[in-house]
């Protein structure tokens, strides 16, 4: 076993991988899709789209990241998720910053609107799509 053969297996430690992933989506501040990450990341070893998906899998599981259906990218989360509590995501048009918005009433209400046409949601993720407050203030 040389030196170089364990510095290749540090490079492909899982926890690296995160560390980079979740380090290059902080640096952006904005919600990124997988090629792009995978493009940014390959000076750093990173080179298949499964690594990306499997670090980018691993950070929703732990509520550290959250996934924009509509922008088929991923955000970092601001604030720890509980859990599945999330309903409502907004996300801005123009800056590309996400929010999560936490509605208890909201979710009944889902549940409801599913059950009443016999349908089993899992999930339920409402995105809104428009100015943060921010950006309204630059468009006044
Ligand atoms: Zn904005």
């Amino acid at each position: 076993m040389d030196a170089s053969a364990s510095e290749e297996r540090q490079a492909l430690r899982p926890g690296r991988n995160q560390q980079l992933v979740y380090d290059a989506m902080l640096k952006s501040g904005r919600p990124m899709r997988a090629y792009e990450l995978l493009k940014l990341l390959h000076a750093d070893g990173i080179r298949s789209p499964l690594q990306v998906y499997r670090v980018l899998d691993k950070l929703v599981r732990e509520g550290k990241a959250r996934k924009i259906e509509t922008l088929h990218a991923f955000a970092i989360c601001g604030k720890p998720s509980n859990g599945g509590g999330q309903v409502a995501v907004t996300i801005c048009t123009q800056c590309g910053q996400t929010d999560a918005i936490e509605d208890a009433e909201l979710k009944r209400q889902l549940a409801k609107l599913s059950r009443g046409s016999g349908f089993l949601a899992e999930t339920a993720t409402v995105e809104l799509a428009g100015l943060c407050l921010g950006c309204q203030e630059v468009e006044a």
